[in-house]
């Protein structure tokens, strides 16, 4: 996937996104949800749900707005040579799982090997949210995460790992609290060098889980 590849998916993203229905059509959507778990939208306590609904998923997927390659697009090649690991630990995310709209609570971990450039390490974080901002699947957001920053930064390598725990599972279906999903993208050097990626897994820790990936 090239930068332009990025940046086209996001703007089909988008462009899908602008056939947006209204708000009211939005908090009456809500409202017929509400009526089909069986209760009284017009009763007092449910009045100011639509609206508070449809204010959190503003919120919750404000990530279709943004454009991740051009967060990344502001760059400092000043770097006096500077080749060791750049690594961004423990990014809390919330998302939601496509499958169900329900939320998928964990870290990301998102490390690269500058070659010419770093970017403001706020980024990487604000990189995180954008894609965890949209109705996601883990693996998807673990890659797209990885790419945008491999087309935009051009650096040696990129890693990224995430854990999260996805409330589809611990509050619905086989009902399993305490069950972390882990997903890893390794590019460039950390596919490569089993050494980089044995650095990057060891530096985020044993608490990660990620200890298996290590062999990988
Ligand atoms: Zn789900």
């Amino acid at each position: 996937m090239t930068s332009s590849d990025v940046a086209q998916v996001d703007k089909g993203v988008r462009a899908e996104a602008s056939g947006r229905p209204t708000r009211a059509e939005a908090e009456q959507a809500v409202e017929t949800l509400i009526r089909w778990a069986g209760d009284n939208p017009l009763r007092e306590g449910l009045l100011a749900t639509p609206k508070r609904v449809v204010n959190a998923y503003e919120s919750f997927f404000s990530g279709y707005g943004q454009d991740p390659v051009e967060l990344l697009q502001r760059t400092f090649e000043e770097i006096d040579g500077y080749d060791e690991m750049v690594l961004l630990r423990d990014i809390r995310f919330e998302s939601h799982c496509e499958h169900h709209m329900l939320p998928i609570i964990g870290r990301a971990h998102v490390a690269y090997l500058p070659k010419k450039r770093v970017v403001g390490i706020s980024k990487l974080a604000r990189v995180v949210e954008t894609y965890a901002r949209r109705l996601q699947i883990q693996e998807k957001m673990t890659a797209q995460i990885a790419n945008s920053i491999n087309e935009v930064l051009e650096p040696q390598g990129v890693a990224v790992v995430i854990e999260a725990e996805h409330q589809c599972m611990t509050t619905r279906g086989v009902h399993k609290p305490g069950v972390a999903m882990v997903t890893s993208r390794m590019l460039g050097r950390f596919r490569s060098d089993a050494r980089s990626r044995r650095e990057f897994l060891s530096l985020i820790g044993s608490a990660s889980g990620a200890r298996g990936l290590q062999g990988a």
